[in-house]
């Protein structure tokens, strides 16, 4: 047995504490839009833990669904069998998303709804006739997850390269067609040209017919908040239409009220064939995720028992019920609070009170849309992220947590922040940036 304080014995990869074991930063509790840190002290939510809080935290009606369903049925096998919440929970999601979309999926993450759609869309090209379509095309800094599917369509290719070919087939298209800066623009920017060519010309280099699907997030979130430019993802759909390939939209960040819709499909009215979702369906709270699938694409090979016998997919823990009950009192309180269009009902002012940040010292971008706003600082000559990760300290230490990534500060509170907590994020976040980072 280790000692609690014996800090060496919790050695865990991947977190932040690496560099700090002997002065970790811990959270022991947290209510609403703070957190509690394990010595005591106040620190407000600028990033909805990992994007997912959106409801705050510990809410007293998605705690006691947990609690009370623990206690009830804790578990029933996802084969076969069933219970009802699950059932319940899929008409709730099928009636909140995009029109024609009345079949989900359950997962467990993000990056297990990421797989499922990939696999999702060779399924239903196989069964249409049309197995030759086995490319997959994502995007340059598009982040989908970390399992083996998610690592090879993710553009990120510092998390690709170890692995050699990861999934065959997969091209990315240029980032250059999401504007990386968007040079203080409010909103969202001009369409730059006609970025969405480069999708086109992959198509055609690779014939399109055998691209399978496209997948993207519509607004590019963990990479550093990219701002889609005006008409972009319409064109992405146009194409993907002409050319018979499916059209992914990566929702785990943007679902569930991120931008002031239930779903980034029904903000910039473009409805995708396949949608993946996860962390705001639970508030965060437990695991799951859901993949949204159009009713014609679930027809072709979930209605004929030969089709269900090949496509054998499903975790253990798909549809829990605890974890189905957890989704279902989020979305009773994103619905009897408002929050799934509240983001855009704050998002002016959340906008007015990033922009004002403009001035301060070595910002050199600002990018916003609904409650998602990113701050692109300029790295040291040598030392890069260094100042973004000196800036989430900083920032730490005085209350506030904030997310980095590489030179970019990204916020994304819970979407019950009210006006005054905007403004003490924002006062915070002056000082943080004035103060020699
Ligand atoms: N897709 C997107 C767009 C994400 O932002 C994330 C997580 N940040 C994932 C997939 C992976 O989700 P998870 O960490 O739950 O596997």
């Amino acid at each position: 047995s280790v000692a609690p304080n014996d800090l060496e014995a919790f050695w865990m990869p991947f977190t932040a504490n690496r560099q700090f074991k002997k002065a970790p930063r811990m959270f022991a509790s947290a209510k609403d839009m703070y957190y509690t840190t394990t010595d005591g002290r106040e620190v407000l939510d600028g990033t909805a833990g990992l994007w997912c809080v959106n409801a705050g935290h510990c809410r007293p009606k998605i705690t006691e669904a947990i609690r009370e369903q623990a206690g009830e049925l804790d578990y029933a096998p996802a084969f076969q069998l069933g219970h009802p919440k699950a059932f319940e929970l899929a008409n709730r999601l099928a009636a909140l998303a995009p029109e024609g979309m009345n079949h989900v999926f359950y997962t467990n993450s993000g990056s297990e709804s990421v797989d499922t759609a990939l696999k999702i869309a060779l399924a239903y090209h196989r069964v249409k006739g049309e197995g030759s379509r086995f490319r997959l095309i994502g995007r340059e800094r598009g982040y989908h997850g970390i399992n083996f599917g998610g690592t090879s369509v993710g553009g990120i290719v510092s998390n690709r390269k170890m692995f050699g070919t990861l999934l065959t087939g997969v091209d990315h298209m240029p980032h250059t067609h999401l504007p990386e800066k968007n040079a203080f623009t409010r909103g969202q920017p001009e369409h730059g040209g006609d970025l969405a060519d480069e999708l086109e010309r992959i198509v055609t280099l690779h014939d399109a017919s055998t691209v399978a699907a496209v997948i993207v997030e519509p607004l590019a979130g963990s990479t550093g908040v990219l701002v889609p430019p005006k008409g972009y993802l319409q064109r992405l759909r146009d194409i993907c239409t002409k050319h018979g390939i499916l059209l992914i939209f990566d929702e785990v960040i943007t679902g569930y009220g991120r931008l002031g819709a239930p779903f980034a499909a029904d903000f910039f009215g473009v409805t995708p064939d396949i949608m993946t979702t996860a962390k705001g369906l639970t508030n965060g709270v437990i695991p799951m995720g859901a993949v949204f699938v159009k009713d014609e694409i679930h027809d072709a090979f979930m209605n004929g028992p030969e089709h269900m016998i090949e496509f054998m997919h499903g975790y253990t823990y798909s549809g829990n019920p605890i974890a189905s009950a957890a989704a279902l009192a989020t979305l009773d309180t994103y619905e009897e609070e408002g929050l799934l269009t509240r983001a855009g009902e704050l998002a002016p002012y959340f906008e007015e009170q990033l922009h004002s940040l403009k001035d301060c010292p070595h910002v050199i971008d600002i990018r916003n849309m609904g409650l998602v706003g990113a701050i692109e600082l300029e790295p040291i000559a040598g030392e890069p992220t260094k100042r973004a990760f000196n800036a989430f300290l900083k920032a730490y230490e005085d209350g506030l947590l904030i997310r980095t990534t590489g030179d970019i500060i990204a916020l994304s509170p819970p979407l019950i922040i009210s006006r005054e907590e905007i403004d003490i994020l924002f006062d915070k976040l002056r000082k943080v940036l004035m103060n020699n980072i």
